[in-house]
């Protein structure tokens, strides 16, 4: 089975495509979906949720030998519950809690699993080379990969975040992560600035071969990488046994989906879990106030050129979303031409057209709504006030942007919302709007809230607070490929 470039005709093994993160194109690696036919999905529902892992990562990186090890070894022990993601009922809808691992935000669930998949793959192709890890993060994606590969034999980690793009608790994560394999740098700018540094830096470095001959090679912790899409697909299929499990539907049945989405990553591994065979209905495309994805389904047209907005759901403050490329090649019969072509629209003037065909395309698997500021404060209240629940800004706009879907298609299915995050990683947002304290710093306002809602509060946030900060540097975007090389020992030729 191979992995194939959005952008040409580019292929690589499932193997290399994990080790090398983004195609020498620029183009991200897509499974065909012939490849997700055939698998039996039923089958899959029996299985405790780490058998289902090893299933479906079996499928769809049948390249990977002993996967049922590295699941083991990526989970085992290190979630709250060994179900990874529990279903809780809320109102007449469902809460999956993908917020259960080592940093409290869903993140973990895949980045528990790439550095197994990375050091697999270097056993397995005896590569030599140390993997230097490149990572751009809104926030969560950095704590939770500098946790999966601190101290992982073979690879280094440097990390970049948007120095105030990110709150108070996210930063403290990440500046406060020991190992002798770790670097954390801010940028000023934000997150697109990021993420558009560590591009240009990737390409910059794999394209003048700035490694060669230097025992590395680059990859990403990003969702653009495989290794880390695929292990999102599995909490599809565990909420959906859960239902069945409970009663509450029949095997078949359809589910709907509303995940809250910034770089598409989360919500297009409900697709391919909809390729593999799970009655997956609708996929509820959630955005706040940075509605682009909105737009973009509820239109044709993705534009960039707008305001960013900062939020109080900051991991989903993105205006390049990257993911959307491998939907736009899926929804296109595999059209490299087509997402070349929108991709250079994009970069060169911030805005493209899909056709109306491509469009349909889209929208018959994905409805796309968004919630402003106000919109996200009042829903955390209401849901706290009506069923006792907590949610984070980034779940309180996936439950609004559900209701707006259900007021205008019925809800004939149940609906499934992805909780992306631990309602203690954003206090201030969370405690304004139930009407709490937020008197102090922000480990004085985890203490409010949970005194305020009795829900306990996460050890690895309560730790914090008393841990030196070991990493202080900041830099301008302009400079990450200079910093790279530095941190690298290589003097620039
Ligand atoms: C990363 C993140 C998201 C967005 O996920 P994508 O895969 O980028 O769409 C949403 N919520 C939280 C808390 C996140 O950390």
């Amino acid at each position: 089975m191979y992995y194939q470039s959005t952008r040409s005709k580019i292929k690589a093994s499932d193997v290399e495509a994990v080790l090398k993160g983004i195609a020498d194109d620029g183009g991200l690696f897509v499974m065909s979906e012939e490849s997700c036919r055939g698998f039996d999905w039923k089958g899959c529902l029996k299985l405790s949720s780490l058998g289902m892992a090893e299933r479906i990562l079996s499928a769809l990186l049948p390249g990977f030998e002993n996967m049922e090890e590295l699941v083991n070894d990526a989970y085992s022990g290190k979630f709250e519950t060994d179900d990874l993601t529990p279903l809780v009922p809320v109102g007449d809808k469902y809460v999956l809690e993908l917020f259960r691992g080592p940093t409290s935000a869903f993140k973990d669930v895949a980045l528990s699993m790439l550095p197994q998949l990375i050091t697999a793959a270097h056993r397995q192709t005896g590569s030599p080379d140390e993997t230097v890890i490149l990572t751009a993060t809104s926030g969560d994606t950095g704590k939770a990969a500098l946790e999966g590969f601190h101290d992982v034999d073979g690879t280094r980690i440097l990390v970049f975040y948007p120095e105030n793009g990110v709150s108070p608790i996210q930063k403290a994560q990440m500046v406060t992560q020991s190992g002798s394999n770790v670097c954390v740098c801010a940028i000023n700018g934000n997150f697109d600035d990021c993420q558009r540094g560590i591009k240009e830096a990737f390409a910059a470095i794999n394209s003048g071969k700035l490694l060669k001959g230097r025992g590395m090679c680059l990859s990403s912790a990003n969702s653009i990488n495989i290794g880390r899409l695929a292990p999102q697909v599995v909490y599809y299929f565990i909420a959906y046994a859960k239902l069945v499990d409970s009663g509450r539907i029949k095997v078949g049945d359809i589910v709907d989906y509303t995940v809250p989405t910034g770089n598409f990553g989360d919500i297009l591994a409900g697709y391919y879990a909809k390729l593999l065979g799970l009655p997956v209905g609708k996929l509820v495309c959630a955005s706040n106030a940075n509605r682009v994805l909105t737009d973009f389904i509820n239109t044709g047209i993705y534009d960039r050129r707008r305001e960013f907005m900062r939020t109080s759901s900051p991991s989903m403050d993105i205006l390049v979303s990257s993911n959307l490329e491998r939907m736009l090649y899926l929804s296109s019969d595999g059209s490299t031409d087509l997402v070349s072509d929108c991709m250079e629209k994009l970069s060169r003037d911030g805005v493209y057209t899909v056709d109306a065909k491509t469009l349909a395309r889209i929208r018959s698997v994905f409805y796309a709504a968004s919630a402003d500021e106000e919109d996200t404060s009042w829903t955390i209240g209401k849901v706290w006030h009506d069923f006792g629940y907590l949610c984070d800004p980034h779940t309180a706009v996936a439950f609004c942007a559900a209701e707006q879907y259900e007021r205008e298609c019925g809800s004939a299915s149940p609906m499934v919302i992805l909780s992306t995050a631990s309602p203690y990683k954003f206090p201030t947002p969370v405690l304004q709007a139930v009407g709490g304290n937020t008197d102090g710093d922000e480990f004085r306002q985890i203490e409010s809230l949970n005194r305020l809602s009795g829900v306990p509060i996460p050890k690895n946030l309560s730790a914090l607070e008393n841990r030196a900060p070991l990493h202080t540097d900041v830099i301008e975007r302009d400079n990450i490929l200079q910093y790279i090389l530095k941190q690298l020992g290589i003097r620039e030729a």
